[in-house]
This record gives C-alpha cells, sequence and structure tokens, in this order.
C-alpha cells in the first residue's frame, strides 16, 4: 500500500495547490556522468482558481509522438487562470528523457513509461516518474487524458478513444468525454497488452480517463494538430472547467471487437501497403504485402485481413521486421 513506500524522489518546484498559472517543473534526482548532482527536470502548468473539478492532461508519454506535446505546450502558455474553474494540470511531456531524444522508450533505461505504472519511487527514472504520477498527480485528478499518436513505426487515422470497462458509469463518462473531445473518429478501443499502462492506473483509481491516437509516423500534420487542439479545449469545456460548450465536429464511431482487428508480420521484409489508412477493407482482402529482400526469386508474404472494416493503423517504416503490427482493423459503428 503507498503509506508503506518510501517518498518519492521526485519534487515540484511549484506549488501544486496555489491559485492562478503557474509554470515550473517536476525535479527528479538523476546522478551520472556529466552531471554527478544533476537532475530529471519534466515542464509541468498547473492552472487553478478556485473549487471545481481537476482535469490532468499529458503529452509525450511516448517521446515520438507529438500532437500531444504541440497542443499542451500550447495550451500551457494561453490558457489563463480567470477562464478557468477548477484546476487544470498539463505535463506536455511526460517522459520528458525519451521526449529529449524523441524515442518511443527512456535513453537512460530503456523504459515505456506506459508499461511501468504502477511504478517504484527506488527504481529506475522511467519507474520512478510513473510513481509520482500513481501517488501524487492521478489521486488529485477527475479527468485525465492521456494524448497518443503512433511514433515513428505506427500511423493511425486520428481518433479519441476509451476503454470498455466493468464499472458502466464510469464506462459512460469516459465515452461522453471522448464524444466531446470531437476527434474525427472516436474508438471504443481494446489495447494488445494492459499491465502496466498508465491508462489501466488511472481507470482501476475510478478516474475518467481517455486517451487519443491522432497520426503518428514521427512527426504532427496541421490537421491532427488541429484535432488535438480543440480537443484538449473540448474537454475542459465539457468538464466545466472551461465554460461554453464544446465545438461540435463530425466523428465516426469505431470499435475495436477482438483482437482479430490486430494483424502482426510473420516475416521480415518490405512492406507494400495495399490498403491506406482510413479506406473500407473486407474480410479476406490483402492488407500488405511483405517482399523478403535477401534474392529476387522468393515470394512475397500476405497480410490478409481477419475481419471487415476500415484500416485504423499500419506499419509505417518501410521496413518490416516479424513481429511488428503491420495492421489494425476498426469496425464502422452507426
Ligand atoms: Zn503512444
Amino acid at each position: 500500500m503507498p503509506d508503506q513506500l518510501p517518498p518519492s524522489p521526485i519534487s515540484p518546484t511549484i506549488d501544486l495547490d496555489a491559485e492562478g498559472k503557474q509554470h515550473g517543473f517536476l525535479r527528479l534526482p538523476y546522478s551520472r556522468d556529466d552531471s554527478a548532482w544533476g537532475s530529471v527536470m519534466i515542464p509541468i502548468c498547473v492552472v487553478r482558481n478556485g473549487k471545481g473539478p481537476t482535469a490532468l492532461f499529458t503529452g509525450g508519454n511516448h517521446g515520438d509522438e507529438y500532437e500531444g506535446p504541440v497542443a499542451l505546450f500550447d495550451l500551457a502558455r494561453t490558457l489563463e487562470a480567470k477562464e478557468v474553474s477548477g484546476t487544470v494540470i498539463i505535463v506536455p511531456a511526460f517522459n520528458y528523457p525519451a521526449f529529449r531524444v524523441a524515442t518511443r522508450t527512456s535513453p537512460i533505461d530503456k523504459g515505456n513509461l506506459n508499461r511501468s505504472f504502477p511504478g517504484k519511487p527506488d527504481g529506475t527514472v522511467t519507474q520512478k516518474i510513473a510513481d509520482f504520477f500513481q501517488r501524487n498527480l492521478l489521486p488529485r485528478a477527475d479527468l485525465v487524458i492521456d494524448i497518443h499518436s503512433g511514433g515513428k513505426t505506427l500511423d493511425f487515422v486520428p481518433f479519441c478513444a476509451a476503454h470498455v470497462l466493468p464499472d458502466k458509469a464510469q464506462e459512460k463518462k469516459a465515452f461522453d468525454g471522448v464524444a466531446a473531445f470531437a476527434a474525427p473518429y472516436s474508438m471504443r478501443m481494446i489495447e494488445i497488452d494492459t499491465v502496466g499502462m498508465y491508462d489501466t492506473a488511472a481507470e482501476e483509481m475510478g478516474k475518467v480517463f481517455i486517451t487519443t491516437e491522432l497520426g503518428g509516423g514521427g512527426t504532427a500534420r496541421a490537421s491532427t494538430v488541429a484535432v488535438a487542439k480543440r480537443g484538449v479545449r473540448n474537454a475542459l469545456k465539457h468538464a466545466g472547467i472551461l465554460s461554453g460548450a464544446p465545438d461540435k465536429a463530425p466523428t465516426q464511431w469505431l470499435d475495436m471487437p477482438s483482437g482479430d482487428c490486430f494483424h502482426f508480420s510473420e516475416a521480415d521484409g518490405l512492406i507494400e501497403t495495399m490498403v491506406d489508412l482510413g479506406a473500407p477493407v473486407q474480410a479476406g482482402q490483402v492488407l500488405a504485402r511483405i517482399h523478403p529482400t535477401s534474392r529476387t526469386d522468393l515470394p512475397a508474404q500476405e497480410i490478409k485481413a481477419k475481419m471487415s472494416g476500415i484500416l485504423a493503423a499500419r506499419h509505417f517504416p518501410g521496413l518490416v521486421q516479424m513481429g511488428d503490427c503491420a495492421a489494425v482493423i476498426a469496425v464502422l459503428v452507426d
């Protein structure tokens, strides 16, 4: 239980409970060759105005995903305390060491922050970041929004998502938040591997948790950044933290009905994408061909759709390794 754990080594440089707008850091001591008494300095902004709900925003949980950091550094600069009823906590680059070097996982300990919860106060740098959020920031939040994209190796149709949950009241609040976010697509999402996820940590605490996949390829597009910027303000309006109704935009609901959504490559090679993102697919249709690259007389392997729907995600780089997620199909919901 939390009481038996040592305190987090992370210290905020701002008072998280002060009124008004504050910019600072979550400072994590990190002694190393080039800085004996050095620190990891994770930027944080807290905007607080009186009583009301608390929203906790994160981007850069994976360090090579950019819509979240772009929208949240912008939100931190532009949001004013007088606009807010309640509290907004903004951490644009959650796994800051990974974000600094544009990699999915941390260059310090190879930690995948989104597989590191609940974390450890006496663990690796990544585990210490997870532990601070688990015990110090998540408990403060009513609404938790973690903005992801595909990173360097995946590309997605832009969607906001929540998970099917055992607590149906909690699930409904999350899907109402997804609707308010108003991304072009809204997903009932399943995960390949939920152990250690920030999502799961927040949901198990009873929080309203929503996430996104807004694009990918290790960059951000004008259109997907616009979705993120509108979405974060819409979420704040939906929560009553900002005044006014969320800006409406058309959304297509999608479902991931089973693990058959995911299609993995069973060979190394050169990937030939046969279907573009968002296009309709029929069960049995060839989604991609994997060309062997060692010689010219070997046949390509075909990856065939296990269900009908649309192509919601695909492998982004031109070369693929055995076991890579090559394609994800989602089903249109009326
Ligand atoms: Zn991610």
